[in-house]
This record gives structure tokens, C-alpha cells and sequence, in this order.
């Protein structure tokens, strides 16, 4: 059995020299080649990412797939001994993960660490605990659909059906920079539980606990090979990886332009894909609902993470008796509660948005929302070091002048066609609009390509129920928002993706189910 053993890792960004993780060593990308990273807060050059390329990911395929034949045949008592053994890394090295994912990301660091670093090691969990407790092997439901049906007639009834799920092979694991250490490991958990093996290409723009994790895999007694880490571009080194021919599942998450291309890829090779996209997610907020509460919840669900969640509550309607209040109340409470600034400050609730060229596709959605004549209002609070703010919201805080920081805003007398309502913005920026019946409220809601999440407010629960079982997203929260329950399926409806994972959908997808036959006599 796994002996768990301890870690140390760069406490310090200047330490950590970011290399490929390959069939359990560290190298230098083949290209030799870099690319640039920066500390959002500061604009100041961090840690290089290798610029790796095909004979990279050739490379590190070929350790995966060496590996999956062990992996896949150890018992699974094993597999979750090291699997908790990671989770036990994880949680001992929080504060340094929390750190250091903030410097690369722009979150802060409190919220790295009440969330993202303990949640990553929660999944470790979770899924060691499935498979101690057996992958189910289970008499299939389907038999007792087929049990009334006529073509039952040709079945004997001296036959077993089981079915049995076993791991696919070797997994490629695409994530985006939003939540980087958390996107991976919510993918990586499930995926090495049940055997497969895998290689996972974190985005470019935040590699820094993904490579830290590679020192906690090595510290885990993770076998060579099990799990591979290229960093690189999504052109360079993503595309060469949905396309190889060895890798035979794909789990990505990012925006819904590149999950279409990685999708049409993977479908055209025949790979088992699952695509978590992007949203643009509304909130319904009837006038009999608890305002105070929805208050506090929509400029959370507005502004949490720099506005930077798939499910971020980016489109709010709120019936037009309680519009003006709701309206004041938000606007108040944002610019007494919402800090903006050092993200290691733990007064602070957001810092800058991930990157420079982040931070001007943001602003040029409010310049349009300006250019089309709606109002929009820079929620500053007045307590902030806050020297300046340039007409798109771009905001200048005093000693971290060459942060990528953008205002809390607020766009209203939109109009439901504009753009800013219909695109994913992925930045501190909230529209709010008033609406009269519920029937209006629902089309509203529904009035999107995307389909991810959405919340329902109001004390009534039969309108609550009715309302909720209307909207088209994959998860819908009453009278809350992302209270989150990893039990539960996750994933999109029409450009927020295919699948579903968390959980048992995620067993489910990280394997192939197999209907197994016995004639009993
Ligand atoms: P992107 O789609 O730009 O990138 C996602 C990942 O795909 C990155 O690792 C990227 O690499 C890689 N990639 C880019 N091009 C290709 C390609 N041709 N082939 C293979 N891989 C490629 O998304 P972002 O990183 O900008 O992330 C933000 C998006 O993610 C938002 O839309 C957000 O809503 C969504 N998201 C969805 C979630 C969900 O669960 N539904 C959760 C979190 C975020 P690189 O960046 O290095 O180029």
C-alpha cells in the first residue's frame, strides 16, 4: 500500500520554473521555446510556460498509454490510497497553492483558499471513495423497462444482464483559467479513479498550480506515466491532443467557439467528448421574493471571481414594482461591500481580471453598451485606492498601477437583443432589467444560445417550482445561487455543452459501459 509522503513546493513565484510533466519527470518543452505569463495585479513578468508542440504530447500520450494496462489492473483500493494521499498534499499546501494560483490569476487569495484549493482535494475524495465502495456493477434499469415491452418475449428467462464499466484508455483533459487548479483536479479525480490514464494541457494563461501539482503527484507515489501535464498553447499543443490517434476521451472546458472545434474533431475520430462551455446565466427575482437576501446573492453572483464563473448571474430581470428598490439596494451595497484591488489584501472581494487582453474585451463590451445608449454605472467604492477610471471601467489602483482592474458594473436601459446581453462578457459586468408577468419573465430567461444555469426568486413555492422547471439550463438554483451539491450532474444545454459531469455522470463518463450476457441454467 501507498505510504503517503510530504512535500515542499516554491513559496515564492520567482522559484518556480515551470516545466512539462511527462512519464514522471520534468522537461523542457522540445521547441526549447516560452511563452510569456504575467501577475494580473501587476502586469510583471511570472513564471515562462513551455511552449510545447506535438512531439510533446506524442511523447506524453505514449507514457499515458504505457501506463494504462498497470493503472487500469491495480486494484482500486490502491488507486484511492493514492488519491487520498494527494488530497492530503493538497489541503497541507493550501495557503501556498491559494498564493500563488492568485499571483498567476487575478482571484483572491482568500477566496483560493476557502474554495478552489479545498474543493480540488474534495474531489480526490470523493472519487477514492467511490471506487472503495465498488463501481457499480449493477443489474441494468433498463431490464425492468423491457420487462412489459413485447420483445421482452425473445429474452429467456434463465438470462443474467450486468452491466460493467471499465476505463477508457488514455484521457485528454483541455481546461480553461477561470478556476485552474480546481478545473483540473475536478477532471483528473474521476478520470484516474476508474483507471484511466491521462494528459492534461492547462491553459497557457494560467499553468502555475498545475505545475505544483505535478510535485504533489510525484509526492503521491502517482506511477510514472499515470499523468502527464504539457503546457502550451491550445493551438500547439491543444489541437495535436484531441486529434491524436491514442487518446480516446476528451473532457474540455472553455468557451463555446473552441469547445465547437474540439467537439467536431473528436466526433469526426470518434472519441467519447464531453464540452462544459460558457453561459450567460439569468436570475428571474419575482417581488414576493426575500429582497434583502437576493440582494446580497445577485451582487455576488455578479461580481464573485471578478465576474469570471461560467455560471456568474450576468443577466438579472427583476419584476418592475421592485425594479427601483432592487436597483438601490444593489447599488448601494456593492459600493459599501465590494472591494476592488490587492488580491492578497483579504478585505479585498475582487482583483483583476486574468489578463490584458481580457481585460480590453471587457471593457469593449461596456464602450458598446455605452455606444448604444444605455446606462452604465461604475460602482466604485469610495473606500478603494482608487486614482482613476477610464471611460470602458478600466480602473487604477494606487501601487498596483499596472493591474488589470475593471469597476463593478451595472448596465441598464439595455436592450434584450444588444450583444452585452447576449454574449458571455467573463468580467465584473451585470445587466439588470425589469419585467412584468411571469410568462415574459420565463422568455426572457430562455432568450439565449446558452443554457448553463440560471436562478429563481421568489417565497411562493408553487411559482417557484413552475418557474424553475421552465428554464432551459442545466442547473437552476431557488432562491440561491451556486449552492453547490458535486453529487449532482453538471453541464450545459445548447452552446454551454453536451454532457454531464460531477459525481456518478462523471464515473459514467470516464468509462465504458458494457452490457455483460450470462445463459444460467
Ligand atoms: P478557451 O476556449 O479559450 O480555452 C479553453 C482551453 O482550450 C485552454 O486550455 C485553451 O488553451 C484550449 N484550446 C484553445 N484552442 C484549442 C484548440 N484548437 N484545441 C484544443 N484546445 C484548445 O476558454 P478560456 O480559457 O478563455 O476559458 C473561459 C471559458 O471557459 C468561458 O467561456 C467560460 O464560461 C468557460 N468555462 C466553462 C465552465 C463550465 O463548466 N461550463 C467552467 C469554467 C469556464 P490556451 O488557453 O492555452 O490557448
Amino acid at each position: 500500500m501507498t505510504k503517503c509522503c510530504t512535500v515542499t513546493l516554491p513559496t515564492e513565484m520567482r522559484d518556480v520554473k515551470i516545466q512539462n510533466y511527462i512519464n514522471g519527470e520534468w522537461a523542457a518543452p522540445s521547441s526549447g521555446a516560452y511563452l510569456k505569463n504575467y501577475n494580473p495585479a501587476t502586469g510583471m513578468e511570472i513564471a515562462p510556460i513551455p511552449d510545447s508542440k506535438s512531439a510533446d504530447i506524442d511523447y506524453a500520450v505514449h507514457a499515458a498509454k504505457s501506463a494504462f494496462p498497470m493503472w487500469s489492473n491495480m486494484p482500486g483500493v490502491e488507486r484511492a490510497a493514492i488519491l487520498n494521499c494527494i488530497a492530503d498534499l493538497i489541503d497541507q499546501n493550501c495557503n501556498i497553492l491559494a498564493t500563488l494560483e492568485s499571483q498567476d490569476q487575478g482571484k483572491t487569495v482568500a477566496s483560493a483558499a476557502a474554495i478552489d484549493i479545498p474543493k480540488c482535494a474534495a474531489y480526490f475524495r470523493q472519487f477514492a471513495n467511490y471506487i472503495t465502495e465498488g463501481i457499480r456493477e449493477t443489474e441494468s434499469s433498463m431490464k425492468l423497462v423491457c420487462t412489459t415491452s413485447s420483445i421482452n418475449k425473445l429474452v429467456p428467462s434463465s438470462q443474467r444482464a450486468t452491466t460493467q464499466h471499465v476505463a477508457s484508455g488514455v484521457a485528454a483533459l483541455i481546461t480553461p483559467w477561470n478556476f485552474p487548479l480546481l478545473m483540473v483536479c475536478e477532471k483528473l479525480a474521476p478520470c484516474i479513479a476508474v483507471g484511466n490514464t491521462c494528459v492534461i494541457k492547462p491553459t497557457e494563461l494560467t499553468s502555475v498550480t498545475s505545475y505544483l501539482l505535478t510535485h504533489i503527484l510525484q509526492a503521491a507515489a502517482v506511477p510514472k506515466g499515470v499523468v502527464n501535464i504539457v503546457f502550451g498553447s491550445g493551438v500547439n499543443a491543444g489541437e495535436p491532443l484531441v486529434k491524436h490517434r491514442d487518446v480516446r476521451l476528451i473532457s474540455f472546458t472553455g468557451g463555446s467557439v473552441t469547445g465547437s472545434k474540439v467537439g467536431a474533431l473528436a466526433g469526426g475520430l470518434f472519441k467519447r467528448v464531453s464540452l462544459e462551455l460558457g453561459g450567460k446565466c439569468p436570475s428571474l427575482v419575482f417581488s414576493d421574493c426575500d429582497l434583502e437576501y437576493a440582494i446580497t446573492t445577485h451582487v455576488r453572483g455578479a461580481y464573485q471571481n471578478q465576474g469570471e464563473v461560467c455560471l456568474s448571474a450576468s443577466r438579472q430581470y427583476v419584476q418592475r414594482d421592485i425594479y427601483e428598490r432592487f436597483l438601490d439596494g444593489f447599488r448601494q451595497q456593492v459600493r459599501q461591500e465590494v472591494h476592488v484591488g490587492d488580491p492578497a489584501n483579504p478585505a479585498t472581494f475582487y482583483g483583476p481580471v486574468v489578463t490584458k487582453q481580457h481585460m480590453e474585451k471587457v471593457t469593449s463590451y461596456i464602450r458598446l453598451a455605452q455606444e448604444e445608449g444605455a446606462t452604465v454605472e461604475f460602482l466604485v467604492n469610495p473606500k478603494d485606492s482608487v486614482t482613476n477610471v477610464s471611460t470602458g471601467g478600466r480602473l487604477t489602483i494606487e501601487g498596483l498601477e499596472g493591474g488589470y482592474f475593471i469597476a463593478p458594473t451595472l448596465i441598464t436601459n439595455v436592450s434584450q437583443g444588444s450583444r452585452v446581453m447576449q454574449e458571455e462578457i467573463f468580467g465584473p459586468v451585470v445587466c439588470v432589467l425589469p419585467f412584468d408577468t411571469e410568462e415574459e419573465a420565463v422568455q426572457l430567461a430562455n432568450d439565449t444560445q446558452y443554457g448553463l444555469g440560471a436562478s429563481v426568486w421568489t417565497e411562493d413555492p408553487e411559482k417557484l417550482e413552475r418557474v424553475m422547471r421552465q428554464i432551459n439550463a442545466g442547473s437552476v438554483w431557488g432562491n440561491n445561487w451556486l449552492a453547490w451539491d458535486d453529487c449532482m450532474p453538471f453541464g450545459g444545454m445548447g452552446c454551454s455543452g453536451t454532457s454531464r459531469e460531477h459525481g456518478p455522470w462523471s464515473l459514467e463518463f470516464y468509462t465504458e459501459t458494457k452490457a455483460l450476457y450470462t445463459h444460467t441454467v
